[in-house]
């Protein structure tokens, strides 16, 4: 089965130009399936589930996993909250507005502490995209749920609806939740959510901003074949996300077989040095490599970072 693989990674790489093309308007997943008919290999491949695949991986792959409640929502209680422009920390800059939004955060010293002290971090790990980071200085009852270490808002309007109050009095563009929880808790997309009481906390926070500004994955040990197309894994670059696209030819950053498979279509990434989308961090390399004005993003991930928050 080596040979085979070797054999069909040495084919894939060579008959091709560059990484590999498309020129049909097919997905990768009927690219996958059509042009492949090893259904399992001894290698490591992206696209397989397995008897050891996590509740994440099943997740992904669509298969159905139980949830828990971690914070109950109020609703009624976001509307007549009475927030006010007094009820925001620092203020707003020209650019993207980000406001941290805490959960949970019964303790107004508390929820300044921390809440300044992850508006700093990130203002300093984003510091060459332009975004600006403020805080709610009041907890909002937001109902969040979670599968395994997947946070997630248990009803996505709620957010909406919160947005919409807020930026009556302050330019906001993003909402970051905040929950104040010590368990390895987050997920990103339009409404990132992060445990900011973990010992990963400034991992996770970074991570999931990332996330939201347009970044992909680069982490997990299953993906499906529509997920390999981001900043960070991908299978064609002709069928790369606009975004990344763009950018790729603007920094034209160096591409690197991962070594990896996707069913038995080779896996490729930019740059392959471990960055903080493709590998976990402590808090402490964070610091370090902040103290020591070294980058927390790659080039190619911050030319994607500063398209997304000018809305090309
Ligand atoms: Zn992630």
């Amino acid at each position: 089965m080596k040979k085979v693989l070797s054999w069909i990674t040495a084919l894939a790489l060579s008959s091709s130009p560059a990484i590999g093309t498309d020129n049909g308007a097919r997905t990768l997943t009927q690219i996958v399936n059509d042009s492949c008919n090893v259904s399992s290999t001894e290698s490591y491949d992206y696209c397989t589930l397995t008897d050891t695949s996590s509740t994440i991986d099943k997740l992904i792959a669509g298969k159905k996993v139980d949830k828990e409640i971690v914070f109950e929502s109020d609703t009624e209680m976001i509307k007549y909250m009475g927030l006010g422009k007094e009820n925001i920390r620092f203020p707003a800059k020209e650019g993207y507005n980000i406001l941290l939004i805490p959960v949970g955060y019964e303790e107004p010293n508390e929820l300044d502490q921390s809440m300044g002290y992850l508006a700093d971090v990130l203002t300093d790990a984003f510091k060459k995209v332009e975004v600006n980071f403020s805080y709610l200085d009041v907890s909002m009852p937001i109902g969040i749920e979670k599968i395994d270490r997947w946070a997630s808002l248990t009803n996505k309007d709620e957010a909406n609806e919160l947005k919409e109050i807020i930026k009556q009095f302050y330019p906001v563009d993003g909402l970051v939740i905040v929950l104040n929880h010590d368990q390895y808790l987050a997920s990103g997309g339009d409404y990132p959510v992060f445990s900011g009481e973990n010992s990963s906390g400034l991992y996770l926070a970074i991570h999931e901003v990332g996330h939201h500004l347009g970044l992909g994955d680069g982490y997990n040990r299953y993906y499906s074949p529509e997920e390999l197309k981001g900043s960070e894994l991908f299978l064609f670059s002709d069928k790369l996300e606009p975004r990344v696209k763009w950018a790729q030819t603007i920094v034209r950053p160096p591409i690197k077989f991962t070594g990896n498979y996707c069913i038995c279509l080779p896996v490729y990434t930019f740059y392959g040095d471990d960055n903080i989308m493709n590998k976990y961090q402590s808090n402490r390399a964070i610091l370090r490599l902040l103290k020591n004005d070294e980058p927390i993003f790659n080039p190619l991930q911050i030319e994607i970072m500063n398209r997304k928050v000018i809305g090309i």
